[in-house]
Order: structure tokens, then sequence, then C-alpha cells
């Protein structure tokens, strides 16, 4: 069938997770297709040959994603970036493309275009982004639509590709969608039914260039909302964006608090998860729409999660107990706050994807006393803030990784009287040494918890590695 790429000329900035299926797709719709990718590994030469079977042409150390001017220019004729999200806008790529007036999409703007393709059912999306809290988030509420009985998915950077959910087989009513902020950046035509920004800290600042780029990337994601913007009480950054966006007429700011929610919005009440935005007069009403305690697991910022995805799947018309029941029936990936056993009193939890200070930050604020196994590569974090909060729940501290310094530095500026232990080694045998000094530190009621505030490639290949080495180290506490 003919489509609006047929015999377009477009070129796909980047092989890997998202220029593959994008490349694939577009030549499916005819279009003529040239990826260009700077490495030549391995890997890249797999992915290529596969493309060239299909009669994609990909040129391989293209200089392309280089910083420098010298870097290729456009593949002739070009009409169409479709680009890894991943790719800084700096790049001179995009400014050749600025100047020959060759828009840029990411895969998501992609993604948006085909939507109801083929005479599909073009499932509206309701999206999440924020600093800390999307996946987590978005599979709340997946599990929520699904439980009142809607065809959904969890996409975006998880589960399943958004490209794949729109020009797959299978029909969905409506998708959950995940999206960060260099894909929001890219995705310039994108119209959500309703969206969230969870929350804003500085992250990825050098990708963006400025703390303002990035809250505006996060920004586009209520332009054009058609029922609700939500919003984070706590967070006034978050309801400036609302008031920025230029939204459909009618669209709602709805804001989600832990705190007793005004009109308007979600919050908690004596153990309740209460909804004051969608129901009958919300001057006088309020549904109650789960307990804290179906959240898994009820650490305040996941409450918040909560919140943020149950005024989504509100704004999308759920009812209440589906609300419950999907927040009973879900359950949070590894690494996510994981309790992995109780040894002799003491509980050991496992949040390793806590690779920045905002999110360890959240949950070291679920705990007391705590006994915090941190430190890693610190992508030019401080830590003083962090520190500063946590102080009257620390126990102890023990610090492995590359930046250790930097948090022992910081503790002793703002927790002198906290007994600090520094693993002077960043090998993997280094994690379970830092797990019986925790376990000397603590006493019976306290919680050791693996947040590192820090990224992992310093001693491990990922988060998941990291936190599964804390994990084995715990069983061996047990065994
Ligand atoms: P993301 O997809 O945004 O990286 P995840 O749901 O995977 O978010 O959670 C990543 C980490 O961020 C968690 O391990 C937890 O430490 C922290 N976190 C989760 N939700 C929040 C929140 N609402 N506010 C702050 N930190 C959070």
């Amino acid at each position: 069938m003919p489509s609006e790429f047929s015999g377009k000329h477009v070129t796909v900035a980047g092989l890997g997770v998202s220029g593959v299926p994008a490349a694939k797709v577009l030549h499916g719709l005819g279009a003529h297709v040239t990826v260009v990718n700077d490495g030549a590994d391995e890997r890249a030469r797999t992915q290529a040959a596969e493309l060239e079977a299909l009669g994609v042409t990909v040129r391989l150390g293209d200089g392309a994603a280089s910083d420098s001017g010298s870097a290729a220019g456009l593949p002739e004729g070009t009409e169409l970036i479709v680009t890894a999200p991943g790719w800084k806008p700096t790049k001179p790529l995009f400014a050749a493309a600025e100047q020959a007036g060759v828009p840029v999409w990411g895969d998501v703007e992609l993604a948006w275009r085909l939507r109801g393709h083929g005479g599909r059912k073009a499932a509206p999306w309701l999206a999440v982004t924020g600093t800390n809290g999307k996946t987590t988030t978005v599979q709340m509420l997946a599990s929520i639509l699904a439980a009142a009985g809607l065809r959904t998915a969890a996409v975006g950077n998880i589960g399943v590709s958004l490209l794949d959910a729109v020009t797959g087989d299978t029909e969905y009513d409506v998708l959950a969608v995940e999206l960060s902020s260099y894909q929001l950046h890219w995705a310039p035509s994108l119209r959500a039914h309703s969206a969230v920004v969870l929350n804003l800290a500085a992250d990825h600042l050098d990708w963006h260039g400025s703390m303002e780029a990035y809250a505006a990337d996060k920004g586009r994601v209520y332009e054009g909302n058609q029922v609700a913007c939500v919003y984070n009480v706590a967070d006034r950054a978050t309801e400036d964006l609302v008031r920025a966006a230029d939204v459909e007429e009618g669209c709602r700011a709805v804001g989600f608090t832990l705190g007793t929610p005004g009109p308007s919005q979600l919050g908690v009440v004596e153990g309740l998860l209460v909804d004051r935005a969608f129901v009958e007069d919300r001057h006088k009403n309020a549904q109650e729409l789960a307990e804290v305690s179906d959240v898994n697991p009820p650490a305040p910022h996941n409450i918040a999660n909560a919140l943020a995805a149950a005024a989504l799947a509100r704004a999308y018309g759920v009812p209440a107990a589906a609300v419950r029941d999907g927040l009973r029936a879900f359950t949070p990936d590894a690494h996510r706050i994981a309790h992995v056993a109780d040894v002799d009193g003491v509980a050991y939890v496992d949040d390793s994807k806590a690779t920045n200070t905002h999110a360890a930050e959240a949950s070291l604020a679920a705990y007391e006393p705590i006994v915090w196994i941190a430190g890693g590569l610190a992508k030019g974090a401080t830590f003083d803030g962090l520190v500063a909060g946590a102080a009257k729940r620390l126990r102890g501290a023990v610090l492995i990784g590359a930046d250790r310094a930097l948090i022992r530095e910081a503790l002793a500026r703002h927790a002198p009287e906290v007994p600090v232990v520094d693993l002077d080694r960043t090998d993997t045998g280094a994690m379970p040494q830092a797990v019986r000094e925790a376990r000397r530190l603590a006493e019976p009621g306290d919680t050791v918890l693996l947040a590192p505030a820090c990224a992992s490639m310093d001693m491990f290949t990922n988060y998941n590695k990291r936190g599964d080495a804390f994990a084995e180290a715990v069983r061996e506490l047990g065994a």
C-alpha cells in the first residue's frame, strides 16, 4: 500500500535499539533508507548485514555522530532524518539538516506519526516522563489499565518498543508510554491524551546544555494534552511546565501529593489513596482508590508514583476499583527498593537502580535507621544536599567505587558523627566485603540499603549486576 514514505529518501542516524527497527519499518513502507553509524564494531556489522540483506543502504564508520565540524554531511537527497534519541542536538549533521530544511524526528516522533497506519486503531497515549520513577509509574499504569479490562502495554524504554506497538499485529485500546527527555526533544508533534512529569532534578545536562533546556524538553510531554496534565504538587517546576504548555480546550491541570489532596488533586488521607479530581463535585467529594498498603513497596516516592499512575488512569476514565486491583497486581522490576532478606533482625534492601542523587534521596527517605552502601561513578554530581538531608537517619555508611571520596567528604561535612567504612577498592569483590562491613555497623531493626547515588560501571557491567552482587553477598551472610 502506498504511504507518505513511499519513495522518500530517509536517513536513519544510528543503528541500535531504535535505528534498526526504524530502518526496517521505513523500508517496509517504501522509503529509500540510508543508515549512517559511526561505530563499525562486530554488533554494528551484524546489524548492517541484516539491513543490507533487505535492501537498506548502511554507511558504517560514517562520522555523522561526530561532534566535530569535519563530520560527514547529509547523505545526498535526504528528505527526512530519523535519529537515535541519544544523539546530541549540537551535532553538525543536524545543523546541516536545518540549513537544508530537512526535518529531524526521533523514534518516538516516527511512532507517533505511524499511529493508525494500515487501518489499525490509533490508540491514545498516556505519557510519563520525569527524572526518576518513569519505568515504575508506566508499569503501574499499564497494570491499572489492564485491570480495567483495557488492551494495553507499557511501552517506550521498557518492554514493547513504541514502533512495535504502533505497527505490530496486536491492537491496543490505550498505551502507557515512558518517554525520556531525549525522546521528547525529538518528538515535536506528539500529542498525548494525558501526561505526567513526575519530578525534575538536574540530570543529563551535558546533553541538553542547561537545566532550562532539559526542563523545556520534559515539558513538551504536556503539549496538546487533551484531558489532563498531571503534575507533582511537591515539585513546583512540574506545575510551571503545565502552565507553560499549550493544551487542548478543556484539558485540566491535576496535581498529586503525599498530603491531603485539594480539589483537582489526588493524594493520601489516613492511609488511603484518594481522588479529588475525577469525581462529581470535587469541591465536596472524594473517591477512595486504594490503600497505601496496596502499593508495592509502600515507600513515599513509590506512593507518589502510584498516585501519578492513578491520575492518568482516572483521566482515561478507569474506575476506582481497577486502580486498586492494578496496584495490587503490580510487582516492581528488580533492583528498585527490592527487599532481599532479613538477617539477624536487619533488613537488606537493594536499590541499585538509584544511580543518581535524586533517586537515592527518595530511598534514603523511606527507611530509618540506615546503614548506607554508596559510591561508584558520580557523573559530576555533588553529595552535600543528599547527605545533609539523610544525616539523621544514618547509622553508618560503607563506601565503594571510584568516586567514593566525594561522598566521604560530604559525610565529614554534614554527618561527622556517622561511622564510615571506606573500602579502598573498585573490584567486584568489594561488594561482599561492603555487605559484611554493613552488617557489623547495623543493629536489629536497621535497614542496610544499597542506594549508591552513582552509576555502576566502574565496578560492574551495569546496575543489575551490582544489585545481583549485593543480593548474593546478603545470601552468603545468612548461609
Ligand atoms: P526511571 O525509569 O525514571 O529511571 P525507575 O522507576 O526505574 O525510574 O526508578 C529508578 C530509581 O529512582 C528507583 O530505584 C528509585 O531509587 C528512584 N525513584 C523511583 N521513583 C521515584 C520518585 N518518584 N522520586 C524519586 N526517586 C524515585
